[in-house]
């Protein structure tokens, strides 16, 4: 089976003098109208893409509360934990940050076979949805372009979660595995959450939050198409960004 061929892609966009004009714009204000060419896309895709009865809220809703679920009943099974039992809540931790680095840099940004839809969802579509400049979403409808879809939930739970879970109960112990399965979908509850944030009105409660606006900052820059293959691909934590050295500094030459 071949990957869908993208419909769209960035260097399609044509030069626009409105884009130019807005480039004088301090980053992130979206009082302004925006450029035609990227309101045109925006259009499109909300008429293409996003299904009528599409709720974000709902959307949202159904990974935090599914996922809360699988964390609850996970710790609800733990009991006398060791040391041992304990360190693999960091390790996982540490593990998925480093996952989802790679799952960034490598098929969500390279063409990859068999998995070029990821690749078309993120870079063709998040990417062109959202630039440095425009991050906001204009209504709940835009959730859809940013959070996966939810069935991206129980294909991580039965491919990732469960799987090294079970192996970890029959190989190990259940407290390890149930701090595994917990550790593991929070940090996809925390993706889905975080990455939300960032795409939130800026002057909103949630998106000045320190923590939220310094990893908000982090993940603008990666939006901007001449870095989004280089740096800040870290989308929580830029802990695999720091150990790589992809952590973006401004004024850096390729930062044009
Ligand atoms: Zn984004
Ligand atoms: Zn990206």
């Amino acid at each position: 089976m071949t990957d869908p061929a993208p419909t769209t892609t960035l260097t399609a966009v044509p030069p626009d003098p409105a884009e130019a004009a807005n480039a004088a714009r301090p980053a992130g204000l979206e009082t302004d109208e925006l450029p035609p060419s990227l309101a045109a896309y925006r259009m499109e895709y909300r008429s293409n893409v996003i299904g009528r009865y599409y709720n974000g809220f709902a959307h949202l809703a159904f990974v935090v509360a599914g996922s809360s679920a699988v964390i609850v009943l996970a710790l609800s099974q733990v009991s006398n934990p060791t040391w041992l039992d304990w360190l693999c809540v960091p390790v996982t931790f540490v593990l998925a940050n480093f996952v989802e680095y790679f799952g960034h840099r490598g098929p969500m940004h390279k063409h990859v076979h068999r998995l070029g839809l990821m690749f078309h969802r993120h870079t063709h579509e998040h990417h062109r949805f959202f630039t440095d400049e425009w991050m906001t979403c204009r209504s709940q409808r835009d959730f859809k372009i940013v959070l996966f879809p939810a069935i991206m939930l129980l294909f991580y739970l039965g491919i990732v979660a469960f799987p090294i879970g079970l192996g970890l109960y029959l190989f190990h112990t259940r407290n390890t595995a149930c701090f595994y399965v917990a550790t593991a979908t929070f940090y996809f509850m925390s993706y889905e959450v975080l990455h939300f944030c960032y795409h939130l009105d800026e002057s909103s409660f949630v998106a000045r939050l320190p923590v939220i606006r310094a990893l908000r900052a982090h993940h603008r820059m990666h939006h901007r198409h001449s870095l989004m293959s280089k740096y800040n691909f870290n989308i929580t934590w830029p802990i695999a960004d720091f150990f790589f050295g992809t952590i973006y500094r401004e004024g850096r030459p390729d930062g044009k």
